[in-house]
């Protein structure tokens, strides 16, 4: 990856880490999770409205980590919107492999431009103690959108 890339991938984590979209706790919210990656300190707690065909309507997180944890979280809550679980389950199947450096070869199943968002933040690969904190908000949303009420980055 040419230095340039490098540098657009840094701002884009930068700037959802500073001002991360979907923020709030929305009242409405009928699923949620805390989950909590002990490693580098990260908590957040994931709100989600989910429709009755499984499609997700809102989703917003609160708490505090460091910015690749907040980027995360913040992209991930623009991604879904709209998603079925099953597409959402999808995407972070893909998105696990990306930050684990197994997608090489690998047929991805979500949308192109999803994964295009995602992969700024796989540069995490070649940190392996940072691929947690890229994760939490997935399995955060994860646990939340299947009834649990925490999650470990386990
Ligand atoms: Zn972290």
């Amino acid at each position: 990856m040419d230095d340039d890339i490098r540098e657009l991938y840094q701002e884009v984590i930068l700037d959802h880490g500073k001002n991360p979209r979907n923020f709030r706790h929305p009242d409405d919210a009928n699923h949620e999770a805390h989950g909590n990656n002990p490693l580098c300190g990260d908590r957040l707690t994931v709100y989600v409205r989910l429709g009755s065909d499984s499609r997700i309507e809102d989703a917003a997180f609160e708490g505090r980590g460091c910015a690749i944890s907040v980027a995360s979280a913040s992209m991930m809550t623009d991604i879904v919107l709209g998603k079925t679980v099953t597409e959402v389950e999808a995407l972070f199947d893909d998105f696990h492999k990306m930050c684990k450096g197994e997608d090489e070869g690998v047929a991805l199943k979500g949308p192109e431009e999803d994964l295009d968002k995602l992969r700024v933040l796989a540069g995490v690969r070649q940190f392996p103690m940072r691929v947690k904190c890229a994760t939490l908000a997935w399995h955060t949303l994860n646990e939340a959108v299947h009834g649990g009420d925490k999650t470990s980055t386990e």
